[in-house]
């Protein structure tokens, strides 16, 4: 391979790399579909980046470089910038996040999608929007044409520089991202730009682009079937009512507080009829709850005038989930549910929940040019393939980069998390297990629990002497780093991070050289057997005879390799990886651990774990 012919930036490939951009190189000129399970340290980014900018150059094709969260754009624009200044080329690229974080009005990061973009549509057809009039208006033309070609000598540049920029020039960020995109080869974007069918329509049209002219990759793919998922399901809950008849009461609509009110009334009677005290959750029908479907459009209306006061709608949520609610059966269930919210209120909330995120992804990848998935952590390829729908696709699990020898991962099966085996007793068990491992790792450790309630049942119990960092449920960006810092500040005596596997510490942060000696996976972070799940796998047994695989099993493993690879993330680090429960022996979860991985099974991991450490 000719590293020049693909624009590769750098002077040297690494191990699995030249394998991995030969098969993105190949997919991508013959129009194919790729899965690649690829491991921490091939270089993802730049492997598909390089053959993606050479292919599309000279050619009417536009990459789509798609990643769940925004992180994720920064190393893609660098990796952009790169190539571009080492092969002295010109073209335009440009990054996308929701077009909510990009506005330059005040307060809309509050809303929901739905909401800002039912905000933004209604001001700027009211012309209140300046950052929007200057874009259109023909006084402002100058001015925006020459913003543009700084923008476009700049770039690529990251979304944060081309919005303050845009701000301070008083354009809307998003507005002028779009006529750049018109005639930019790649795009950086989040999964939502695709995959909602509502925003890649409105984008496509914007930015002149069309999905049979598309090259997609969808970065860290193991998310894109849970994300397709929560794209398409909705709900109503007595709180959004509730908010809903005060939103009507306080506009005056007093005849629409009653229809909600009725609607509310349906709510409790549903609970009553098919819910009791023991069981909290249920399938219910489309026909469990009908209404006349007038009020879709009814509500919209309302929507539409109490957005010009207060921007967020709770009547527009209703009419939203209403709307939704007369879709059709088939990959999808409705399931009401009793729960509590944090006031102590109980909360009804009934859901119309996708379970086949093919209904969504298959026509976009059968109607896309060229679409690659990757991620470290896609095993078994064969899920992803029948999950997402692809019917002819290349599946490759691409060499590991780093020495074998610098990792120890070890299976301990002294304990087990299983539902049965909870108990006061079992918790003692685990905290002793972990308090031995983590006291005996020189430097800093992460302990991950399949949930809060273990971590907490647990940690009581721990004798841990280093110092502890705990994840808490919904941690902001800001306070997330924060921790991250802080511990990393305590690698050379040694911190503990307790996180849950699924959890905002289990992915998306590198914990690269000596920040982090060792990673404790405790139990199996499976799916609680709910009706979703249960739903999850009737549905996946009845497409592929394989719901206990595709519903509970492997997506509880994916969390755990993910939660696991915090470990080792370059080619110098060090590290003990363990699983700390009997079922990872098992045939039907330990098959899943990647072909390489050197995995032992070990009851005495402390006396492992300190000759790992003191052998050179
Ligand atoms: S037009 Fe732009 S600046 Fe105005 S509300 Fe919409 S996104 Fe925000």
């Amino acid at each position: 391979m000719n590293k020049k012919d693909i624009l590769f930036p750098y002077d040297e490939l690494r191990k699995g790399q030249e394998d991995f951009i030969v098969d993105v190189n190949n997919s991508i000129l013959f129009g194919g579909k790729l899965i690649g399970s690829v491991p921490t340290g091939v270089g993802k980014t730049v492997s598909v980046l390089s053959p993606l900018v050479s292919f599309v150059l000279d050619r009417n094709y536009c990459g789509f470089f798609l990643t769940p969260k925004h992180t994720q754009h920064k190393l893609a624009i660098n990796t952009l910038r790169l190539i571009k200044e080492r092969y002295k080329i010109k073209f335009n690229a440009v990054d996308f996040i929701g077009k909510r974080f990009m506005c330059g009005q005040e307060g809309v990061a509050v809303l929901s999608n739905g909401e800002f973009h039912e905000y933004c549509r209604d001001i700027r057809e009211k012309g209140t929007c300046d950052f929007y009039n200057n874009c259109t208006n023909k006084k402002s033309s100058a001015k925006k044409e020459l913003l543009i070609e700084r923008l476009k000598e700049l770039g690529p540049l990251h979304v944060e520089d081309v919005c303050k920029l845009c701000i301070d020039e008083g354009f809307c960020p998003f507005e002028i991202s779009c006529m750049i995109a018109k005639e930019s080869k790649v795009i950086i974007g989040d999964y939502y730009h695709i995959l909602s069918t509502g925003v890649r329509d409105a984008l496509f049209l914007k930015i002149n682009k069309s999905l049979d002219k598309s090259i997609l990759i969808f970065d860290e793919g193991h998310n894109l079937i849970s994300r397709v998922r929560d794209l398409m399901t909705v709900n109503l809950s007595s709180f959004i009512l509730d908010n809903a008849i005060k939103e009507a009461n306080n506009f005056h609509y007093d005849e629409y507080a009653d229809i909600l009110n009725e609607l509310k009334n349906k709510l409790e009677n549903l609970n009553k009829d098919k819910l009791s005290v023991e069981i909290n959750e249920g399938l219910v029908k489309k026909q469990d709850f009908i209404f006349n479907e007038q009020y879709i459009q009814d509500f919209s209306i309302i929507a539409d005038e109490v957005r010009e006061v207060k921007k967020r709608s709770f009547i527009g949520l209703v009419g939203g989930f209403l709307e939704a609610w007369l879709g059709g059966e088939t990959g999808y269930a409705r399931i009401l549910q009793r729960g509590f919210l944090k006031s102590g209120k109980v909360n009804i909330s009934l859901s119309y929940r996708c379970l086949d995120p093919s209904l969504i992804t298959k026509k976009i990848i059968d109607e896309a040019y060229s679409v690659i998935v990757m991620s470290g952590t896609l095993l078994p390829l064969e899920m992803y393939r029948d999950l997402l729908g692809f019917s002819d696709v290349k599946m490759k699990e691409y060499d590991n980069p780093f020495p074998v020898e610098n990792k120890l991962s070890l299976i301990v099966p002294n304990i087990s998390t299983k539902f049965t085996k909870r108990n006061e007793e079992m918790y003692k068990r685990i905290a002793n297990e972990v308090s031995e491992i983590v006291n005996n790792v020189p430097g800093n450790v992460a302990v991950f629990f399949p949930s809060y309630n273990i971590l907490k049942d647990v940690d009581r119990f721990t004798v841990i002497k280093k110092t502890g960092f705990y994840e808490r449920q919904g941690l902001t960006k800001e306070e997330r780093d924060e921790v991250i810092e802080k511990f990393k500040s305590h690698k050379d005596h040694g911190g503990v991070l307790f996180g849950v596997s699924g959890g905002s510490f289990s992915e998306g942060i590198d914990l690269i050289g000596d920040y982090l000696k060792g990673v404790v996976v405790v139990g199996l972070p499976l799916s609680r057997p709910d009706v979703e799940t249960k739903e999850l796998i009737k549905y996946y047994d009845d497409k592929f005879s394989k719901g206990w695989d595709y519903g509970y099993i492997l997506p509880g493993m994916t969390k755990a390799i993910q939660a696991s690879g915090r470990c080792i993330r370059s080619e110098t680090d060090k590290g003990v990886i363990i699983f700390l429960d009997e079922r990872y022996t098992w045939d039907m979860y330990h098959r899943c651990f990647p072909k390489d991985w050197d995995i032992k099974i070990s009851k005495l991991p402390v006396e492992r774990i300190n000759r790992f450490f003191t052998s050179k």
